[in-house]
């Protein structure tokens, strides 16, 4: 019972940067505090984080309250500059509300202005519409742990492990270097061109007539191109197309050709 209890806010929280104007108005000399998210708001912002309920926002006097560790915590290690960082980070240009009341414990806004003023805050807080995406609230951030002089976590542990990261990476795209899919199939081809080629030659050992050595030449001819494909695969679709016309021409001339030896050598 004879316990005294200091009343207010502890003294440091008043020296964070920003935390001389209101974190959602802008007015001068807040002395109230949304303690669990860490900030300073004058009394007409006070009224509206109530309204948000105590899921979103604690709200305490900084003069007249009492205030405990639990309490002052998020208020020292945060503050209005580091949580704007967060909650105003995709913050359109003239989106913030900005008071016409000059003091924070002075002049009230009237009704049409204070319905302007629940809207914004209910954007910043409540639909975080303006926050930095992928990145948690800096007191969500504190009761994790983290510390909040860094940067969020989220770019952290890419920074941290890019050297050992990146030299495995490296490692493999070499390692994979020598058997990138494609130089694979170029190798699988190659084989199966030279193993159809054997079979061509071995097939064509017997003595054969004027019209299977046309073939023949045609087919190498056709062997010569697809190795050259082997060569180059980024054209095989261009080359495809192009040279099925060709040919076909060229098909229909050979025949023709042939005809006129075989009908030659006939006679
Ligand atoms: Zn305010």
């Amino acid at each position: 019972m004879s316990k005294k209890v200091k009343l207010g806010a502890p003294e440091e929280i008043f020296d964070l940067p920003g935390n001389k104007e209101c974190a959602d108005c802008t007015a001068y000399g807040p002395n109230w505090a949304s303690w669990n998210l860490g900030i300073l708001i004058c009394e007409t912002c006070a009224g509206m984080h109530r309204n948000l309920g105590t899921h979103i926002s604690k709200v305490k006097s900084t003069t007249m309250d009492k205030w405990n560790e639990e309490q002052a915590v998020p208020c020292r290690n945060i503050g209005n500059f580091m949580s704007n960082s967060f909650y105003e980070y995709n913050l359109p240009p003239k989106t913030k509300y900005v008071t016409s009341v000059k003091s924070s414990g002075g002049d009230k806004i009237d009704t049409g202005e204070a319905r302007k003023l629940e809207r914004w805050i209910r954007a910043k807080y409540e639909a975080k519409k303006y926050s930095q995406p992928g990145v948690d609230p800096p007191h969500v951030r504190l009761a994790r742990g983290e510390s909040l002089r860094e940067a969020p976590k989220e770019e952290k542990p890419v920074e941290e492990k890019s050297a050992s990261k990146k030299d495995k990476e490296k490692k493999e795209k070499t390692d994979k270097g020598d058997k990138s899919p494609s130089k694979k199939d170029g190798k699988e081809k190659k084989e199966k061109v030279s193993k159809k080629e054997k079979k061509d030659l071995d097939r064509e050992v017997t003595p054969a007539p004027a019209v299977k050595e046309v073939k023949r030449s045609r087919k190498e001819k056709k062997e010569k191109k697809s190795q050259e494909l082997e060569s180059s695969f980024a054209e095989l679709e261009t080359w495809a197309m192009t040279s099925s016309k060709e040919k076909k021409s060229r098909k229909k001339k050979k025949k023709d050709e042939a005809g006129e030896r075989h009908t030659s050598d006939m006679a």
